[in-house]
């Protein structure tokens, strides 16, 4: 199956990438893991995404365009794969239509901005393996250690307030245009961001049609 997931930062893309991924053995792609270890490793494409990213700006398309490019031609994306955070502008999204990427169905996971505010600021990620956590709603075993890799958990720049709001706004401006893009398509799947991510889940599988 190769599926996007679209959403708003926060929505729980990731967290839901991680649980299809697992239950359906397809990698999830995730641009901003990506992004995040080139900034990591110092990379020239990394050094180019930093100001981008810590401004809550959206990364250039040929950038990302490129990204994808390659990490879709590896060989675990040949029996699917779930793109999460990308596409997140239409030039994206017709980029892939370019390419001739499949893509079975499109899953718009809405949450209600005040609600993602708050998600956001509880947010902690692993700073070795990028596995995301949250202080109530999905904490650690022990503080502030990954489970995956017992990697530290840190606040993503990205996730201070003023970023946030910023990055709604680029979101409501150049990613929300995608829900009609592929609900004209007839690829499109709602599904209501519920408290708890089992919850989420639930209904997610329920509207792929997957038995948990
Ligand atoms: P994420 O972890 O998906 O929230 O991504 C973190 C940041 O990486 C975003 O706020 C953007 O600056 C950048 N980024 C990730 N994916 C994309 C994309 N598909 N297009 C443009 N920028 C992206």
């Amino acid at each position: 199956m190769n599926l996007i997931l679209l959403g708003a930062p926060g929505a729980g893309k990731g967290t839901q990438a991680e649980i299809i991924c697992d239950k359906l053995n397809i990698p999830a792609v995730s641009t901003g893991n990506i992004l995040r270890e080139a900034m990591k490793n110092g990379t020239e494409m990394g050094v180019r995404a930093k100001s981008f990213i810590d401004s809550g700006a959206l990364v250039p398309d040929d950038v990302i365009i490129g990204i994808i490019k390659e990490r879709l031609a590896q060989d675990d994306c040949k029996n699917g794969f779930i793109l999460d955070g990308v596409p997140r502008t239409v030039a994206q999204a017709e980029a892939l239509e370019e390419m001739g990427v499949q893509i079975d169905k499109v899953v718009d996971i809405e949450v209600l901005d005040d609600v993602i505010i708050q998600r956001l600021s509880g947010r902690r990620v692993c700073s070795a393996c990028g596995a995301s956590y949250h202080t109530t709603a999905k904490p650690s075993a022990r503080p502030d250690t990954c489970d995956r890799c017992n990697g530290a958990l840190i606040v993503r720049k990205d996730d201070e307030p003023s970023t946030i709001r910023e990055r709604l706004k680029v979101y409501h401006e150049q990613t929300e245009p995608l829900v009609e893009f592929y609900r004209a398509r007839g690829k499109l799947v709602v599904v209501q961001g519920q408290e708890t991510v089992a919850d989420t889940t639930r209904l997610l599988f329920e509207k792929l049609g997957v038995s948990l």
